[in-house]
């Protein structure tokens, strides 16, 4: 099919001339895009007044960007380096040179490499158990795994209350969870777990810097992507404009905004599920996007600026682990075209809630305080950003929803099925690199293809 044909139509055979798209993160984006270049007549809905999602750019000094949401990448995100490729964007290494910094079970330590001051062996264990668990799972459908049932119905807290009987497993243990998935054990299945870890690309990738998943950030900021994918639609997006409903019948669907309705043929809901079960339809799907025990991901960003990396004349690495929170890792994520250093500090899973409940006043205090016992050795920073996704309105949390007792086995076989002419997208709905943004663009690219077969 030539780039401006339209596709096969949605019943007895009328082509499909007219999509609204709700929501202009990466997978709304991405299939606004696809849908363009072949011909069909597109229009982004965006609650926010920006594009992006959870990927959004934070000025830290002039000219000097970091990452307030998504930001680390690694080789096998093909989708999302092609993309890239094809806005013309680059990507810079991630900088891990230098000691760590711990702070677990009161003692604070500074160590070569990564690996943390707790028991290697009870630690080793501990992976063990995640990489069998990881490795059993049916990735492309998780409802389908051996023994779905009860893995479905354990939360990862009661999974790791029976496995792990050393003390150093189970201070380590949310930390880790929090680091790779902003998840509280008790928020998670261990299906969920275990299928977050294996779409990832497995435990060592998803926790790695070189050579996986944080190897690289996008020069610039992630919210770049976005931002150019929404430059070539134009007035194809609109912000500021939420979307309250979606009827649909025997010929269309309405999509009605807080700012008006628009008609087209097909719609393409490109939400978190969250968010997505807050949009009403008419009819109603035949199961909703989030069970009771859905859950928001649960992870605050906070930016350390410097006018430089000064860790670095300390040799250190800015890489940190700590029990105590709120901080519970600092990674360097300096600007590539320098301008500042800057330390992002991670706050996550139970401690993500507890600091999302406090004041702002509050907060900058306590992040403030802990970022000077973490690093004794450094100036004040100049500078101090919270981004508080927990209480985000149109993410409700964040890196993505966490699946709890019962989703997958509920939601799974229908997450990506359509509902009549709606259509799924958004990284919840892929199974290759969930709750990332190469899943949200494979999502893309996903609807595009459904949308082109209908008949
Ligand atoms: C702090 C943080 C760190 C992360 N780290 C990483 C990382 O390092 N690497 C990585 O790959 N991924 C990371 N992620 C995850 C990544 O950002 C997401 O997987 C990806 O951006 C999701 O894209 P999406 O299009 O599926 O959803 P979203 O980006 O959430 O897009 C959905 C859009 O819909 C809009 N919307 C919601 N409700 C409505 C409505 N009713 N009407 C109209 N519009 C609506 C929202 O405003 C939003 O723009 C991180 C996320 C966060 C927040």
């Amino acid at each position: 099919m030539s780039a401006q044909e339209s596709a096969p139509g949605p019943a007895g055979g009328r082509p499909v001339a007219s999509a609204v798209v709700v929501g202009a993160g990466l997978a709304g984006l991405t299939a606004a895009s696809g849908l363009t270049a072949h011909g069909i007549e597109v229009t982004v809905l965006e609650a926010r007044d920006r594009v992006g999602g959870r990927t959004h750019g934070l000025q830290v000094a002039p000219g000097s960007w970091v990452d307030a949401g998504a930001a680390y990448l690694g080789d096998r995100h093909t989708h999302l380096h092609a993309l890239l490729a094809e806005l013309g964007l680059k990507t810079t290494p991630t900088t891990m040179l230098g000691a760590s910094r711990f702070a677990l079970g009161g003692v604070h330590a500074t160590r070569d490499g990564r690996f943390p001051p707790l028991n290697a062996v009870a630690l080793g264990d501990l992976f063990e158990q995640l990489a069998e668990l990881t490795a059993a799972v049916v990735p492309e459908a998780p409802w389908l795994t051996p023994d779905a049932e009860r893995l479905d119905a354990l939360t990862a807290a009661d999974w790791a209350d029976r496995q792990l009987t050393h003390p150093d497993a189970r201070l380590f243990f949310p930390l880790f969870l929090g680091e790779m998935m902003a998840a509280d054990p008790a928020d998670v299945s261990v299906l969920h777990m275990a299928f977050y870890l294996r779409s990832g690309g497995g435990l060592r990738y998803l926790n790695a810097f070189e050579g996986g998943a944080q190897q690289d950030r996008v020069a610039g900021g992630a919210h770049q992507v976005c931002e150019r994918l929404a430059d070539r639609l134009g007035t194809r997006v609109r912000l500021g404009e939420p979307v309250l409903a979606v009827h649909q019948d025997a010929h269309g669907v309405t999509v009605r905004s807080a700012r008006g309705e628009h008609r087209a043929d097909v719609a393409v809901l490109a939400l978190p599920p969250l968010p997505a079960d807050a949009v009403e339809q008419h009819p109603a799907p035949p199961v909703r996007r989030a069970g009771g025990r859905t859950a928001r991901g649960c992870a605050v960003k906070v930016h350390l600026v410097h006018p430089a990396p000064v860790w670095r004349d300390h040799g250190l690495s800015g890489w940190s682990v700590n029990a105590e929170g709120p901080l519970l890792s600092t990674v360097d994520d300096s600007p590539a075209e320098g301008g500042a250093g800057v330390l992002t500090g991670f706050v996550t899973g139970a401690e993500a809630h507890r600091f999302a409940a406090l004041t702002p006043e509050r907060q900058r205090a306590a992040a403030a305080e802990q970022a000077a016992r973490l690093f004794p050795m450094l100036p004040e920073p100049v500078g101090l950003h919270i981004t508080d996704w927990v209480n985000e309105e149109y993410s409700q949390g964040c890196y993505a929803a966490l699946f709890g007792p019962g989703d997958w086995l509920r939601h799974g076989p229908t997450l990506t099925a359509p509902h009549r002419r709606v259509h799924w997208a958004g990284t919840e709905t892929s199974t290759e690199f969930f709750g990332l943004m190469e899943g949200a663009i494979r999502s893309g690219h996903r609807v595009v293809a459904e949308i082109l077969a209908r008949t």
